[in-house]
């Protein structure tokens, strides 16, 4: 409600200074651009708010793709994200204007392993696949989420990986300015380095190595830590009931781990969780979030993957009971 009110005097000054008589024009058509202006930065996400031509033009798939790019690209590229960075990807499908802007774009971003079902759709002038050459888990789930398990962005140093793909694309499609790439992929890979050597550090002394995660998202994490990962959600998308069976079955897991945190996600419903949590001795829900995406506020407070990151390793340290010091 709030965003369509907002667009209300937008629109009554567009029908205003269109009516205007012709001695107006001038004026009119000032303050029609800056009315355009606005309308483009409430929506971040499908229209590019920067019109300078001498940017290379981006679209990535989804969030933490996005950030990557805006990490390394910074002022020499102008990108949007094709999923609306509120949005959870794993049903998603991309409109036919979707679409046809990514094909648009300089160079689209993707970050593959079979989360983007569609990206075959899109007739890039030239894609990179951000995860390719990471070493895969399989998938185990036997619905439709895939072969492969695609959350390869909740571990740092597969991020990295990513980030070196992302920075060998724009070195090839913009040569002039590798340098620039490399020094910004490098201050971000250092920034990964510092939170790898942080959740190492802080998980290393806790009472605990299970936690029950919303849908299995963080297998990656889980093995690059020594942790096992539950889940409520047992496929590898947050997407779908979770039926009373399984519920039961959950509070029968936590309670004999002698768990009291069940987790939850950003972007899903929390009854889920909720529930099990009620089921359990000083149970508490909290979230461990899959970064599938960030909510509008927490894109203009200017919260990124590193503050994500940070924040599930303070609420893990509370579900996994370590040492807080
Ligand atoms: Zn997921």
């Amino acid at each position: 409600m709030y965003s369509v009110l907002k667009h209300v005097p937008i629109f009554y000054m567009f029908l205003i200074l269109t009516t205007l008589p012709v001695v107006f024009a001038a004026n009119a058509s000032d303050n029609l651009m800056l009315a355009t202006n606005s309308i483009n930065t409430t929506q971040p996400s499908l229209i590019s708010s920067n019109t300078n031509q001498s940017r290379i033009k981006v679209v990535a798939s989804f969030y933490p793709v996005y950030e990557f790019v805006k990490e390394i690209g910074r002022n020499k590229v102008d990108v949007t994200s094709l999923v609306p960075i509120g949005v959870e990807p794993h049903d998603f499908e991309p409109t036919i204007q979707q679409i046809q802007n990514a094909e648009t774009a300089d160079l689209v971003v993707y970050n593959g392993a079979g989360l983007e079902k569609w990206i075959d759709k899109i007739n890039a002038k030239f894609k990179v696949e951000a995860s390719q050459g990471l070493n895969l888990l399989m998938s185990n789930d036997t619905g439709t989420s895939g072969t492969y398990d695609l959350h390869v962005w909740l571990d740092p140093i597969l991020a990295e990986m990513e980030v070196e793909n992302i920075r060998d694309a724009l070195v090839k499609i913009d040569p002039a300015n590798t340098q620039y790439y490399k020094a910004n992929a490098d201050r971000f890979i250092g920034k990964l380095n510092d939170l790898d050597d942080r959740i190492k550090t802080e998980l290393a002394t806790c009472n605990k190595k299970d936690f029950i995660a919303f849908h299995n998202a963080f297998t990656y994490f889980a093995n690059r830590y020594g942790l096992n990962q539950h889940s409520i959600h047992q496929g590898l998308t947050p997407e779908g009931e979770v039926l009373p069976q399984r519920l039961q079955e959950v509070i029968v897991l936590a309670r004999d781990l002698g768990l009291h945190t069940v987790y939850s996600e950003d972007l899903v419903d929390p009854r889920s969780s909720e529930v099990i949590a009620q089921e359990i001795p000083n149970g508490k829900v909290l979230i461990l979030s899959p970064i599938e995406g960030i909510n509008s506020e927490e894109q203009r407070a200017g919260i990124g993957y590193l503050d994500k990151m940070n924040e599930n390793v303070e609420n893990l340290k509370i579900g996994l009971e370590c040492q807080l010091k």
